[in-house]
């Protein structure tokens, strides 16, 4: 069997062994319901106490702050739609700002509060690559304004948002912000009291925890609509009983996210400035998309002239590449990148995108044996196009 290379850690990444490892016990030894009176219970709770300090603890945040969802959408989801209520029965205020850069979890929020329950929303411009401009957002901040949401660090380009600056703005003018940082989570030190950031999402499998669990800070004070209701679980904020293991494995993933955080940096690096380079040395007519430095470290992102962006991907899915064209929630359509448009490349380039992130177990010689292969399969794509 040929190798298989995967470069699609920002879709999503493997569960760490250590953290398969700490979710184990939570099935069915310590199964109890947290909800629970009785010892079953208060032992399940006491580990979702101690998940939930952990998660503070990397966010700098309270436990009290710390509500845990189903995935890093639901904590979108509720992060806007639960604030959006609140603030227009608080202050009438019914527009939300945001940029048209965000995850469709953001945007499809925002579009449907827009078309179903009277909210305007406002797209921030962005520069060339895709970073807001704080003057931007202070003109922006005139007027009544529900919400702001603009995310850390970009999933398709990899670029990282001026989020203190931002926080700092948001603050002076009395609006919450809301932060979409379930990329930014796996490569940036989180602080929602540093950045001044209201409601901070966050999911597990974007770090090596398991799919399908999340988590969003609440910071004090602030009050949220729950968008899920039933019991009082996560103190009134999300209903249903709370998935333990999966919990306990987020706050694991987390916290071995955090303390290795320096040391994978520096390792993605050296990687991807030979990815980069070499990519660009030997494809005529690429170029990198996202920002040249402010960008997650593991992340490298390319637009490729006059190609099919899908077709490339085929391609590279056939040579043993694992890739992909930005977002794993765009499933094959060749409909022009929505992120590069708004980047103000021109047609000739936009359907031709490709990112490739770097993970945990990526090698100098899959990078290089990808920089071997790519020059011959664009030239393939090209070609037949
Ligand atoms: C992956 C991703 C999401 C969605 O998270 P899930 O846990 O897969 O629901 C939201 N925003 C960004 C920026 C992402 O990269």
């Amino acid at each position: 069997m040929k190798e298989r290379i995967y470069l699609d850690y920002a879709a999503t990444t493997p569960v760490d062994p250590r953290v398969v490892e700490s979710m184990l016990p939570f099935f069915n030894g310590t199964f109890g319901n947290p909800s629970s009176v009785h010892w079953f219970g208060q032992q399940a709770e006491a580990a979702l106490e101690r998940a939930r300090e952990t998660v503070a603890g990397a966010l700098g945040a309270q436990p009290e702050e710390i509500v845990f969802t189903s995935c890093g959408t639901e904590s979108d989801n509720l992060a806007i739609r639960g604030m959006a209520f609140t603030q227009r029965e608080k202050t009438g205020a019914h527009r939300i700002i945001t940029t048209p850069l965000e995850h469709h979890a953001v945007l499809h929020t925002v579009e449907q509060l827009v078309e179903l329950n009277g909210f305007s929303m406002e797209l921030l411009p962005v520069d060339q690559y895709g970073r807001v401009d704080p003057e931007d957002l202070r003109h922006a901040l005139r007027g009544d304004v529900a919400l702001v949401s603009i995310m850390f660090a970009n999933n398709e380009i990899g670029t990282v948002n001026p989020l203190a600056e931002i926080g700092e703005l948001c603050h002076q003018r009395g609006v919450p912000l809301h932060s979409d940082a379930v990329q930014a989570a796996a490569h940036l030190p989180m602080n929602v009291v540093r950045d001044q950031i209201d409601l901070l999402a966050i999911g597990a499998h974007k770090f090596y925890g398991p799919k399908g669990v999340g988590a969003l800070a609440v910071r004090k004070g602030v009050k949220l609509h729950p968008s899920q209701t039933g019991g009082g679980q996560e103190n009134g904020r999300r209903a249903g009983t709370q998935n333990i293991p999966y919990i306990v494995g987020l706050a694991e993933a987390l916290k071995l996210t955090v303390a290795d955080m320096e040391i994978r940096h520096e390792r993605y690096s050296i990687k991807r400035k030979r990815l980069i380079a070499g990519v660009l040395e030997n494809v005529p007519g690429s170029r990198l998309t996202g920002h040249p430095t402010d960008r997650l470290p593991n992340h490298a992102s390319f637009a490729f002239e006059g190609l099919d962006g899908n077709h490339l991907l085929t391609l590279l899915d056939a040579a043993g590449f694992a890739c992909s064209s930005g977002s794993a929630c765009k499933v094959g359509d060749p409909k022009p990148s929505a992120v590069l448009e708004a980047l103000g490349l021109s047609q000739a380039w936009t359907l031709g995108s490709l990112r490739v992130t770097l993970g945990e177990s990526t090698t100098d010689e899959q990078v290089e044996s990808f920089i071997n292969v790519l020059p011959g399969l664009v030239r393939k794509v090209r070609g037949t196009a």
